[in-house]
């Protein structure tokens, strides 16, 4: 009998869709021996490279359900495939700590219920009379942020690790910059149609395409809704001799917008729910305001570059959508939020899903 591994070298695996969740799954399935076909004509305009790339692992509150068995799964992932990855970008890292802030008490006592109940040693509140705290309300002239740390929480930069995940890729997958316009199964193959009419034949499809994918499954009749939902960032420039960001953590979310420092003088806001599609016009206003008062050298700041992603949410089930439709076709997206996050258990669930089919 034929070894799984021989099969699996013999087995081709069509990706449809290059952003973070389709990048992850080539690269876990080619590690098993598939052969594989990624397949995309807009890789580097996609939400993944918008992505901010916090991870918001153990900081998050619902620690029951598949929400958090998938944050679970990729929290023990992330470090081993940091590893692998760090053969092809040595500086590829996960910064550390994360930190989550808000002035408003109701929110503040469910960090302290949360950090009570659960008892772990690397999640911890953060006092106004902590250090991290003082800076903070010091910067941004407040008296009344408070917060909670988790210290092995943190952020990956999402354009390093796509490009990344790219280098590991090369010479391994075949890669085409094509507009998948049809799927369809006949004789125990699947054939995926591109836009210039070209028929690329798999065993299996997996469909990581964000928005895109009703299109692709409708005439396969599966009830899968998805919405677009924008996010958006911006960076500031700062011009204010008092401040140097630096002081400020690497990373740190206060009343729901994401900051990351990234010199003395400069900072990336990012804000990721907006039931829209077009970026706002007056996105400085709408994104720098999360406090009461801003300090003058936010309302002063200059945008220095600015950015969005659509990702895609799915309505009447929960996010991601990952679904195994049988006969070889399988859906791996939804990502509204979280997507960096969750790659590695997502694809994990994926690889699974192909195991047992070909077993
Ligand atoms: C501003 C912003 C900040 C964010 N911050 C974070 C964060 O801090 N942490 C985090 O974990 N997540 C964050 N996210 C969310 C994260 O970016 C998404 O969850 C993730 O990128 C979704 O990845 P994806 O691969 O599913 O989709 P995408 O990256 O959108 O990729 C889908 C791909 O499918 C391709 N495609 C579509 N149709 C076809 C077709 N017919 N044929 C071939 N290809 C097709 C598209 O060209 C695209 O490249 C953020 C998002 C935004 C916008």
């Amino acid at each position: 009998m034929k070894s799984l591994k021989e099969n699996f070298h013999k087995s081709h695996i069509v990706i449809i869709g290059s952003g973070i969740i389709g990048k992850f799954n080539a690269l876990e399935l080619r590690e098993l021996g598939f052969q594989i076909t990624l397949i995309d004509p807009a890789e580097q305009k996609n939400s993944s490279n918008a992505a901010l790339g916090l991870l918001m692992g153990n900081m998050y509150q619902k620690r029951s359900g598949r929400s958090w068995d998938l944050r679970k799964q990729s929290i023990e992932l992330w470090p081993k495939w940091i590893v692998f990855l760090q053969k092809f970008n040595n500086e590829l890292n996960i910064k550390k700590p994360l930190i989550q802030l808000t002035t408003n008490e109701e929110k503040f006592k469910k960090f302290e219920k949360f950090i009570y109940k659960n008892n772990d040693p690397n999640l911890k509140i953060l006092e106004k009379d902590s250090i991290i705290i003082e800076n903070i309300n010091k910067a941004f002239q407040t008296k009344n942020i408070k917060g909670m740390i988790s210290l092995e929480d943190g952020r990956i930069n999402a354009v390093s690790l796509l490009r990344t995940l790219d280098k590991s890729l090369k010479n391994k997958i075949n890669f085409i910059d094509e507009e998948i316009i049809k799927i369809k199964k006949s004789r125990n193959q699947w054939f995926v149609t591109t836009k210039n009419n070209r028929d690329i034949k798999s065993d299996v499809v997996i469909l990581c395409n964000s928005l895109k994918t009703v299109d692709l499954i409708d005439n396969l009749s599966h009830n899968i809704k998805l919405k677009p939902v924008l996010g958006q960032a911006v960076e500031v420039a700062i011009n204010d001799e008092e401040v140097d960001l630096l002081t400020l953590p690497k990373q740190f979310n206060i009343n729901g917008k994401n900051i990351i420092p990234i010199s003395k003088s400069k900072l990336i806001i990012g804000s990721t729910d907006e039931y829209s599609l077009k970026p706002e016009k007056n996105i400085f206003e709408k994104i720098t305001n999360f406090l009461d008062n801003k300090p003058n050298w936010l309302i002063k700041g200059q945008i220095t570059k600015k950015w969005f992603g659509i990702r895609s949410r799915p309505e009447g089930e929960p996010s991601p959508i990952m679904k195994n439709l049988g006969d070889g076709l399988i859906i791996c997206t939804g990502f509204y939020k979280n997507g960096i996050l969750l790659a590695p258990a997502c694809s994990k669930w994926v690889a699974n899903e192909i195991k047992n089919y070909f077993s």
